[in-house]
C-alpha cells in the first residue's frame, strides 16, 4: 500500500536518472513500471514519444479532470552530495521536475482507489526545458482523444517555505522566445585591421543597442527582459574575429511588446549589417506562450486553499519566467502554482535541494481540490 513514503522514494529514484527533452525513456519506463502495480481496470494508458497519458476513470464522468506533470532534466553537472543524486553524468533534475512526477503518482494512486465522479487524467509530458513537448502532445491523436475540461500544474518554489503555495489570477509566467544572432565578418591580422571587419566590434554595439530596446521602445508598465547569455567571438588574441555569435532570450508579459522587440531587433541588425558591412542572421528558437491563470477558477481555488489547514497561501506576482504549461491554459481552462520547498538554490542551480515534505503537502492538497471539484456542478 502506498504511504507518503512510497513518493519520496519515487522522487530520489527519477532524481537519479534526468534525462534530456523526448529522451525520457528510462524515466518513461519507471513510470509505466509503476503504474502496472495499481490494479488494471482502474487506469488507463497511452503513451505519446517519451509522455504517458494515464486515465483513472470516473464513477459517473460528467467531465474529465487534468492535471499536468513535465519529466525532462537539465544538461546541468549536479553538485549536491545527495545520496540518490544524478546517475546520469552531466545532467540534474534541478528544476524539480522529480518531484512534480513524484507528486503526480501520489494524487493518480489515491484517486485509482478513491474514484470520485468525474474522469481524472494525469498528463507525464517531456520536454518542458525544451523544444517543448506540450504543444506537440496536444496536437497528438492521443490526447485529442481524452482531451480535458479542467487542467492543473504545480511547479516548486525555492523561495517559499514548505506548506506555502503562490499563485495569481490572470498571467502567472511570461512569453519567452530564444534568440540567435550570427554576425559574419572578414579575418585578418590584428595589427591591420583596415584590411578586415572586425565583428568584436559589431558585437559589442549590438549587445549595447538591444539594451535600449526594453528601456526606449517598451511601455515601462509592460514588462519586458532581454538577455544575452551567449557572446563568442574570435579565436586568437592577435586575429581580427571573422565571426560573432550573441545568443540569449526575450521575455515579455503580452504578446504585443513580443512582437514589438522583434521588431526592433531584427531592425538592429539590420542596422548593424549596413553599419559594418558585415553578414548577419536572427533566428528565434523555441518560443513559449505565457501561462494565463484561468481569472475565476483561480480566485476560487486561492479562496478555498487559503482555509486549508497547513497551507500557507500567498498572492504571488508575475514571474518572467516561461513554462510550456502555458500551451494548455491557451485552450483549455486551469491554473498552475508555484509550491513551496525552501531550498537556499533557485531553480536550475547544480545545488538546489528541495525540502521532500513539500511531496506530501501538495499530494494532499490537490486529493483534496479534486474531490471538492467532484462535489461542485459541472460549470464549477
Ligand atoms: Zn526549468
Ligand atoms: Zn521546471
Amino acid at each position: 500500500m502506498a504511504t507518503p513514503d512510497t513518493f519520496v522514494e519515487l522522487r530520489r529514484k527519477f532524481h537519479r536518472i534526468p534525462e534530456p527533452g523526448f529522451k525520457e525513456f528510462k524515466t518513461q519506463a519507471m513510470i509505466l513500471e509503476y503504474l502496472a502495480t495499481l490494479p488494471e481496470d482502474r487506469v488507463q494508458i497511452r503513451t505519446w514519444q517519451t509522455g504517458i497519458l494515464a486515465l483513472v476513470p470516473g464513477t459517473a464522468p460528467r467531465r474529465r479532470i487534468a492535471w499536468r506533470t513535465d519529466m525532462d532534466g537539465l544538461p546541468i553537472p549536479e553538485e549536491t552530495a545527495l545520496p540518490f543524486r544524478s546517475e546520469h553524468e552531466g545532467f540534474m533534475h534541478a528544476c524539480g521536475h522529480d518531484l512534480h512526477m513524484a507528486i503526480a503518482l501520489g494524487i493518480l494512486t489515491h484517486f485509482v482507489h478513491h474514484p470520485i465522479q468525474d474522469d481524472l487524467l494525469f498528463i507525464f509530458q517531456p520536454a518542458e526545458e525544451g523544444p517543448g513537448g506540450a504543444e506537440p502532445m496536444m496536437q497528438s491523436e492521443e490526447f485529442k482523444a481524452w482531451k480535458p475540461d479542467l487542467i492543473f500544474a504545480l511547479h516548486i518554489a525555492p523561495e517559499y517555505p514548505v506548506g506555502t503555495i503562490a499563485t495569481r489570477p490572470g498571467i502567472l509566467f511570461a512569453n519567452t522566445s530564444e534568440l540567435f544572432i550570427e554576425l559574419e565578418g572578414t579575418a585578418g591580422h590584428a595589427a591591420r585591421p583596415h584590411l578586415a571587419n572586425d565583428m568584436v566590434v559589431a558585437a559589442s554595439q549590438l549587445v549595447l543597442q538591444l539594451q535600449t530596446i526594453v528601456s526606449r521602445n517598451i511601455d515601462p508598465l509592460d514588462a519586458a527582459v532581454i538577455t544575452i547569455g551567449e557572446l563568442h567571438a574570435g579565436t586568437r588574441q592577435n586575429i581580427i574575429a571573422e565571426h560573432a555569435k550573441l545568443d540569449g532570450t526575450i521575455r515579455t508579459l503580452s504578446m504585443e511588446s513580443m512582437d514589438k522587440i522583434k521588431k526592433r531587433i531584427l531592425q538592429l541588425v539590420q542596422g548593424i549589417e549596413a553599419g559594418f558591412d558585415c553578414k548577419a542572421s536572427v533566428d528565434w528558437g523555441c518560443m513559449y506562450c505565457e501561462v494565463y491563470n484561468h481569472p475565476e477558477i483561480t480566485r476560487r481555488f486561492m479562496d478555498w486553499a487559503a482555509d486549508v489547514p497547513g497551507i500557507s497561501l500567498v498572492e504571488c506576482r508575475e514571474a518572467m519566467t516561461g513554462e510550456d504549461f502555458g500551451y494548455f491554459l491557451k485552450d483549455i481552462p486551469g491554473f498552475m502554482f508555484w509550491l513551496g520547498v525552501a531550498t537556499p538554490y533557485g531553480l536550475h542551480h547544480p545545488k538546489i535541494n528541495p525540502d521532500e515534505r513539500a511531496i506530501g503537502i501538495a499530494i494532499d492538497l490537490m486529493i483534496r481540490w479534486f474531490s471538492r471539484l467532484a462535489d461542485q456542478p459541472a460549470e464549477a
